[in-house]
């Protein structure tokens, strides 16, 4: 496996590969690496080409207050993690590297899409994750990118990039994996206090029980919602952000529940904030997908 910390660096070696006709499989992540991360990056082996796994903590997504500087890093645990997997390129650029001057002048701006739900809690953080992955796809240059569904809005949002500026990729999004007790894995779970990490698969459950309504044939998101609240009222401690069925391009709210509607909620336990979402109205798509 080899370790690029240089855009050059990079650059070089995926030519090469790309002349001697190999395709180039992408996993953008913020490290600490997880289940999450390695199903993306198992998924990207299927398909054959050259693995590449960024790591990078990306300030410009984070906001002031939010948790850049106490955001989970292991650059060590992560490249054993990558090695284990057959990964063949890794990128671990500093922020000088990616942003020299400590800024950046040009940004790419998702519009409306960047600006509700988790971008009206999160402001700017589109702007910083659309950005960040408009210069690793320019740095990569990959065939096909591997995202998470857990990170609904942003996969929207990635997909209005590549559409609105014609970027030759082609995005893959993958199911959510999550822990036995149907917590969505994420690196921030690790700093979730035994107490808090009790408590948070309520998340979830208030999911399935929304998901299970749908699929018996509730169809107002009204209902669908209160179904949720339900559940998620006995955990106070668990304190819901917002909580909407949306529609999973645009991400606009809606009243009737089509067959492929998200249920997207944002919750904080403690200082440690946590998204999930599911499919509600498609009886096909199975509940529990990704679950270990
Ligand atoms: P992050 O390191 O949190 O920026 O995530 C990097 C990629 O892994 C994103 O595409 C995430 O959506 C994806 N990811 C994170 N958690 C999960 C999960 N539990 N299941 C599937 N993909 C995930």
């Amino acid at each position: 496996m080899k370790v690029f910390t240089t855009v050059e660096g990079l650059r070089a070696e995926l030519t090469e590969l790309r002349s001697a006709g190999q395709t180039i499989e992408f996993v953008p992540t913020m490290g600490a690496l997880h289940q999450g991360h390695l199903s993306l990056i198992q998924r990207a082996r299927r398909d054959g080409g050259v693995v590449v796994v960024s790591i990078f903590v990306n300030p410009t997504q984070f906001g002031e207050s939010e948790d850049f500087e106490t955001y989970p890093r292991d650059l060590e645990a992560d490249l054993a993690t990558a090695r284990g997997l057959g990964v063949e390129v890794v990128f671990a650029p500093d922020a000088a590297e990616m942003y020299p001057g400590g800024e950046i002048r040009t940004t790419v701006d998702p519009g409306p899409l960047g600006r509700i739900l988790e971008g009206a809690h999160r402001p700017g953080h589109f702007t910083g994750v659309a950005t960040v992955c408009a210069k690793l796809f320019n740095i990569v240059g990959p065939d096909r990118v591997y995202l998470g569904r857990k990170d609904a809005q942003q996969v929207a949002v990635l997909k209005q990039m590549v559409g609105d500026l014609n970027f030759a990729v082609e995005l893959v999004p993958c199911p959510t994996v999550r822990e036995k007790d149907g917590l969505a894995m994420s690196s921030r779970n690790r700093r979730l206090s035994p107490g808090q990490r009790r408590e948070a698969p309520v998340i979830f459950r208030a999911l399935q029980a929304a998901s299970a309504a749908a699929r018996a044939g509730e169809r107002s998101s009204d209902r669908l919602l209160g179904v949720c609240r339900a559940v998620l009222d006995r955990h106070p401690s668990v304190r819901v952000q917002y909580l909407e069925v949306v529609d999973q391009l645009t991400f606009e709210p809606v009243d009737r529940v089509p067959p492929d509607a998200l249920l997207v909620i944002a919750a904080q336990l403690g200082s440690v904030r946590l998204i999930d979402n599911t499919i509600v109205g498609t009886a096909e798509r199975p509940e529990r997908e990704g679950v270990r």
